[in-house]
């Protein structure tokens, strides 16, 4: 990180507001360039809290006892008026606020105006634990910089591309018409900026390739990109469904809740919980945390090589599935905390992947540190690493609203 000075910088602040936490980055989009970065975490607690804003590699550590959101959003402006970039002196051009779930309402970014935010609070059903906190972002933001403009960009708005053959469910009319029913996918900025970036990388245009990205960190999804647009993604109407995730189960029979409701006695709140946040790795083995898992492995612990078997196994198959969705594929990448760094896990997807054309280098995977490829130069499918970068692709995205006024 670097104190600005290109004359050419054209600044944008991201922020991500979740229900105790807030983090947020100041970005030159012009060269892609973190300025500053931080994190407001245990906001409500009254005392306790920690906040950490990072600026030329130096993390300052702030101790806060916020109460709600606008007490935490003032320890932003504060870190910034105190520990810098100042924000009246950088060329900030806007705020862009992630926001979980767009519906079927936002198909890309949006300059966020009242009816925008109503918009976004009718969809607050849909994503009940994230919407409700990235609105309140928005209107705090709003107060404390209101000369800006603020840009909302969707997790959601990369898969409205998606098929309609792909998105349906098939269930009841009225379950689809009335309830919203369908699927809607997730991480979307994280699968636009990896499609755009592997592209880059492979040095092909974009919208001849067919990119199979597996989001694989706490939360995982695997998104088929076929022309630079979704057709396919694992995740459905809520970020539950498809690979196996931390502590979400993914794919399971649906009349799974029917069965425990009758023989576990289990209500739908419990049923809710346990299958977000007490399945996955920490149901299979007890930690979510995949480095421990892959130790455990290593020395030979049962339960964690069913973990580590599972979540390969669920993940070949899904790569199987997008080759056939698209006809094809020609680039498999892998990114987020597990996919960037677990050569165990990516030897596990592609080294018996040589049916499709992929052609693993062992080598390659196990030295490699940060991005490049993981498969032989003359492999007929390329499979690398790329590191994400959603808070760049927000950013960008909020430029481009900026931009076109
Ligand atoms: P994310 O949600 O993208 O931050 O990813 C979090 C996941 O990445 C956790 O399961 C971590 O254990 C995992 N992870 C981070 N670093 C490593 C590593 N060096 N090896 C294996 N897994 C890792």
């Amino acid at each position: 990180m670097t104190t600005p000075t290109n004359p050419d910088a054209r600044h944008v602040l991201v922020i991500n507001a979740g229900s105790s936490s807030i983090k947020y980055q100041l970005l030159d989009v012009t060269s892609g360039v973190t300025q500053a970065k931080g994190l407001i975490e245990r906001i409500g607690e009254g005392h306790g809290g920690h906040a950490a804003h990072t600026v030329n590699g130096v993390t300052h550590e702030i101790d806060h006892s916020a109460m709600n959101h606008r007490e935490a959003f003032e320890i932003l402006r504060a870190a910034f008026a105190e520990h810098g970039p100042d924000l009246a002196q950088v060329q900030l051009e806007g705020v862009g606020h992630r926001i979980v779930h767009g519906g079927t309402f936002f198909d890309g970014p949006a300059l966020i105006t009242g009816g925008v935010a109503e918009q976004i609070r009718g969809l607050i059903p849909l994503a009940p634990l994230h919407n409700p906190h990235n609105l309140t972002g928005i209107r705090v933001m709003q107060q404390l910089f209101p000369d800006l403009p603020h840009v909302a960009v969707f997790d959601t708005a990369f898969h409205t591309t998606i098929p309609a053959p792909a998105h349906t469910y098939a269930v009841p009319e009225y379950w689809r018409t009335e309830h919203a029913v369908r699927r809607y996918g997730a991480h979307g900025t994280s699968h636009a900026y990896v499609a755009r970036r592997t592209a880059e990388l492979v040095g092909r245009p974009l919208d001849e390739l067919r990119i199979i990205v597996l989001h694989l960190g706490n939360g995982a999804s695997a998104c088929a990109v076929q022309g630079g647009r979704s057709v396919e993604t694992s995740m459905g109407m809520t970020p539950a469904e498809g690979l196996v995730m931390g502590t979400r189960a993914g794919d399971m029979d649906p009349t799974l809740a029917a069965h425990l409701f009758r023989s576990a006695g289990l209500g739908v709140e419990a049923y809710d919980r346990e299958v977000n946040h007490a399945s996955g790795l920490l149901g299979l083995c007890g930690t979510n945390d995949f480095r421990e898992v892959t130790e455990r492995r290593a020395a030979g612990d049962a339960d964690a090589t069913l973990a580590f078997d599972v979540t390969a196994h669920r993940l070949r198959k899904y790569v199987g599935a997008y080759t056939a969705v698209m006809e094809g594929v020609d680039v498999i990448a892998f990114t987020a905390g597990i996919g960037e760094h677990s050569p165990e896990l990516r030897e596990a997807v592609l080294a018996r992947l040589g049916h499709l054309g992929v052609e693993f280098d062992a080598d390659a995977n196990e030295s490699l540190r940060g991005e490049g490829p993981i498969t032989t130069s003359g492999s007929k499918v390329a499979a690398w690493v790329v590191p994400t970068n959603e808070e760049l692709e927000i950013a960008r995205q909020t430029l481009a609203v900026v931009d076109a006024g």
